[in-house]
């Protein structure tokens, strides 16, 4: 299905196009995202020195102006430096680099419909952004370096329109010391090493959002744990490998469980990383998830977030929000997907694991409407808990048969394309003979928790 960023573009006069808060881009975070021009690929080619953290780029971007453009921008953090621009091969007239922001104005205007193609030469010491959300984007690790872009993180380490509803292939190429594992999204194209150096050359072919590129180096071991439903590898610190072998010894179970439930996992392959720090939350990029050794600590006392993770590969990856305010598609689905995982795995079922939940949430705080949270509460919690019992309500309501074949065609009718929640409200009434909107109501819309569905 088309994606729907185009919706986001006023034509305009071929004004300045400068992410003003008031142009409506994203109300979750208006500073990040660009008009004007769509992105239709990355090409990143990246070396970096990880005893000194530094990073240098060229970033080729390929997009088609959407109108008449003079002017136009790219995120990318000003604690990186921009050394040279160009577009089509060309000079611009001038460009800034201000407020996280590339603006450039060109000597001749383009008309609607131009190929583009933005040449950026950047480099330096690159370091998380921070927000609202604590500091996300690249961060340096005791010894290596990840990306953790979510929200709005990818700028820190590469030129870009960083919205989730703009995706796009990419190529990154990434040249670091060869004692180190480097990976980034998508399938090894190639790789070669010279003198002391490696370069790992990735494509990634299915869009992907910003947020969900990613780099990963350190000293890691490479492990295959799985060639089928799709292959399933490893990336980790070599002392890691027995903890691992026990704490994720489900992962390929919990694959199998999903793709029954979901649908074909919708990526090539799925990479695990863990890394020899400790991080606070694992995180999900595209085909890809990474953990900390906390993660890895011989308990298997994480694998509620091993489950959690994978099941973004279709919600969030896959079928990517539109805009933030829908953030319970990706982190309501994920939560659910934990609870239906032990439900598979005979363990507590998802009914129980929901009305427990539904408990503390009666019996907490009751100032968030799980449909548009704020900016400030997106990851919370609740969103979390409570978008599990939305859908948790929707499937008491349909029965199984319904439920499941509904996520299935979820999946399959907007893989790859961006989504909104009036995209699922309108999917889920065709798998119901009554009307759903009180449900949706009640659960996405209202601050008071409801009574847990059916009782
Ligand atoms: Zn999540």
């Amino acid at each position: 299905m088309p994606s729907k960023t185009d919706k986001r573009v006023t034509p305009t006069n071929g004004g300045p196009l400068l992410g003003d808060p008031t142009d409506g881009i994203d109300p979750y975070l208006p500073k990040n995202g660009n008009l004007g021009y769509r992105v239709s690929r990355y090409e990143l080619d990246l070396e970096y020195k990880v005893a000194s953290n530094r990073l240098a780029g060229v970033a080729i971007i390929t997009a088609t102006s959407l109108t008449r453009l003079t002017r136009f921008t790219l995120d990318l953090a000003t604690s990186l430096t921009v050394s040279r621009v160009s577009v089509n091969g060309r000079r611009p007239a001038r460009y800034s680099h201000r407020d996280n922001k590339i603006a450039i104005t060109m000597t001749d205007a383009l008309p609607p419909g131009a190929a583009m193609t933005i040449t950026v030469k950047y480099g330096g010491s690159p370091r998380p952004i921070r927000g609202p959300w604590g500091e996300v984007g690249f961060e340096e690790l005791t010894e290596g370096a990840l990306c953790a872009n979510q929200p709005n993180g990818a700028a820190s380490w590469f030129p870009c329109d960083d919205h989730p509803s703009s995706k796009a292939p990419y190529l990154i190429s990434i040249t670091t010391d060869s004692p180190y594992v480097a990976i980034a999204n998508g399938t090894l194209a190639r790789k070669r090493t010279k003198a002391a150096q490696t370069t790992w050359v990735y494509e990634q072919v299915e869009p992907m959002a910003t947020y969900l590129a990613t780099l990963q180096i350190g000293p890691y071991v490479q492990k295959t744990l799985s060639s089928r439903p799709v292959r399933i590898s490893a990336v980790l610190p070599e002392r890691l490998s027995s903890n691992f072998a026990h704490d994720f010894g489900r992962q390929k179970q919990i694959m199998d469980e999903f793709c029954d439930m979901f649908g074909p996992y919708p990526f090539p392959a799925y990479t695990v990383v863990v890394t020899d720090d400790n991080l606070e939350i694992p995180i999900e990029a595209q085909g890809l998830s990474t953990f900390g050794a906390n993660h890895c600590d011989g308990t298997r006392g994480s694998e509620r977030l091993v489950a959690h993770e994978l099941a973004h590969q279709w919600f969030g990856n896959s079928l990517t929000l539109s805009r933030w305010t829908d953030i319970w598609l990706h982190e309501g689905f994920a939560c659910y997907s934990e609870w239906l995982w032990s439900e598979r795995a005979g363990e507590e079922t998802a009914d129980a694991l929901a009305r427990r939940h539904h408990r503390a949430l009666a019996a907490g705080r009751k100032d968030i409407i799980i449909g548009d949270p704020g900016p400030a509460s997106m990851f919370d919690d609740r969103v979390y808990k409570r978008g599990a019992l939305t859908l948790h309500a929707l499937r008491l309501s349909v029965g199984d048969e319904a439920f499941f074949a509904m996520l299935r065609q979820w999946t399959r009718d907007y893989r790859y394309s961006s989504v909104s929640t009036a995209d699922f409200t309108d999917l889920a009434a065709r798998y119901s003979d009554t009307s759903l909107s009180a449900l949706w109501q009640r659960w996405l819309r209202q601050k008071a928790v409801p009574e847990f569905p059916g009782d």
